[in-house]
């Protein structure tokens, strides 16, 4: 029977368990990146997504940070619903393809606090964290630092506010970044409860 519902998650097997969804959002010069390939590199059972963009790849950014498309193949792709969610970021659209990881094991994404929203309202039980920088002044110099220009620092320094009005209303746990092992850390044991109260 037709229907507009957005498909629902898990896609497949009705018999097993879906794994945990992870969202990891945070402002920019947070270090998310940072923390979100160290948590996969680290944990087995971590799949770490790759999210679509219309944004145009950074000089010296990996070719594999995101699939990076053009915004009428992005276009397309919303229409035929392939989107776990999806939202624009300063102009740009960012999405999660919609995906199945491997049996046992928990996906993670790293998306900003408009998607962390969609996620929850498709997965009520995602686990939903926000990662800060320790100081305004470690955010900027990290902003600084991937090479973006002033004016775009500056509007993901405003963007960061509102993003952190908006995890505190989801309820997002907040994790400091204040030292990269350490935060890793504080995230795997939270993963781990969460792992160990849903299994
Ligand atoms: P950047 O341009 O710095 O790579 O990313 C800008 C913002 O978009 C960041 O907050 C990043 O977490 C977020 N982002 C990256 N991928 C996705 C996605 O698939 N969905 C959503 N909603 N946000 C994303």
């Amino acid at each position: 029977e037709a229907s507009s519902e957005p498909p629902s998650l898990p896609p497949s097997d009705p018999d097993r368990p879906p794994g945990l969804i992870i969202v990891l959002s945070g402002p920019g010069g947070a270090g998310k990146g940072t923390v979100a390939r160290r948590l996969s590199q680290i944990d087995d059972r971590l799949v770490l997504s790759r999210s679509w963009t219309t944004r145009p790849q950074r000089p010296g950014e990996p070719d594999d940070a995101y699939t990076f498309v053009d915004a009428a193949t992005f276009a397309t792709a919303v229409d035929e619903g392939r989107f776990l969610e999806w939202a624009e970021f300063l102009g740009h659209r960012y999405g999660t393809p919609l995906q199945d990881p491997p049996p046992g094991s928990d996906l993670l994404l790293e998306i900003d606090v408009q998607g962390a929203r969609q996620v929850r309202s498709r997965r009520a039980d995602a686990l939903l964290l926000f990662l800060v920088a320790p100081s305004d002044a470690a955010q900027l110099e990290r902003l600084r630092g991937r090479g973006d220009p002033e004016d775009h620092v500056r509007q993901r320094i405003e963007e960061a506010r509102r993003e952190s009005d908006a995890a505190r209303e989801l309820g997002a746990r907040t994790v400091v970044n204040d030292d990269l092992d350490r935060a890793v850390g504080e995230i795997r044991s939270i993963i781990e409860l969460e792992r160990r109260r849903v299994r």
